[in-house]
């Protein structure tokens, strides 16, 4: 198999990670890789089995759990143990809590190392989160850190619940958006920042299609650096 890039989209909550990340993984043919998704996995299970306040048996479903993502149609399909909990790890009070739960230095270690060894075995990646361009892969070919103003990140989170019928008012969501920011950017452990290197690209005011192009030129922008050629 030709060589194949590491393609990091860090930034907060709501910038257009997921929805870009996809779509550029599509076009290249490479691997989309969710690690919120883990992250809340983690979460949902310290919430089912009520120990939100032991850190120590949250570190241990962390350490024995079988997290699972599968890429279908456009959606990660998530699994623990073989169980679904796909729309579970989306719910308003994972969101409450997941900040907290990915503050945990243990819970960190776990993950990044189970995200490290799906680049490793997948060859050609597009991996998204708070902390891929300066922990996970800090080597990685491409870095990418989106921002978007905060009143159109609660928009469009908002907009995603409406259309799964949850009923959640656009302050609420506002309110968790920046209280999750303010946790993932100040916690000690990996925190929540643009590597130096980064290109930051502001999708406040662009269309899905001009951010995913974006990527797409600094992608091939580097591969050719790299003398990589797509298949795709
Ligand atoms: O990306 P998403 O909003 O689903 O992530 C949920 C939470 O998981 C974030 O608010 C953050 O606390 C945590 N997270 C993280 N590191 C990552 C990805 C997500 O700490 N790489």
């Amino acid at each position: 198999m030709s060589k194949r890039l590491i393609v990091a989209i860090d930034g907060p909550a709501g910038s257009g990670k997921s929805t870009s990340a996809k779509l550029v993984a599509q076009e290249l043919g490479y691997l989309y890789i969710d690690t919120g998704a883990m992250y809340r996995a983690v979460t949902f299970l310290a919430i089912k089995n009520n120990v939100l306040r032991n850190t120590k048996t949250i570190i241990e479903i962390a350490k024995k759990s079988n997290i699972d993502l599968k890429f279908i149609n456009g959606i990660t399909h998530v699994s623990v143990d073989g169980n679904d909990i796909t729309d579970d790890i989306r719910l308003p009070e994972v969101n409450l809590n997941v900040s907290d739960i990915s503050a945990i230095a243990e819970v960190r270690k776990i993950l990044v190392e189970k995200q490290r060894k799906l680049a490793r075995e997948n060859c050609g990646v597009v991996m998204e989160g708070r902390d891929i361009g300066t922990v996970v892969f800090p080597d990685a070919n491409v870095k990418i850190f989106l921002i978007a103003s905060i009143e159109e990140r609660s928009r469009r989170r908002a907009k995603e619940y409406e259309e799964k019928s949850v009923p959640i008012s656009l302050e609420e969501v506002k309110a968790n958006l920046e209280q999750r920011d303010k946790i993932d950017s100040t916690r000690k452990i990996s925190p929540l920042t643009k590597a130096p290197e980064a290109i930051e690209v502001d999708t406040s005011n662009v269309t899905i299609r001009q951010q995913v192009d974006m990527i797409l030129e600094y992608v091939r922008h580097s591969a050719k650096r790299e003398g990589i050629e797509f298949e795709n």
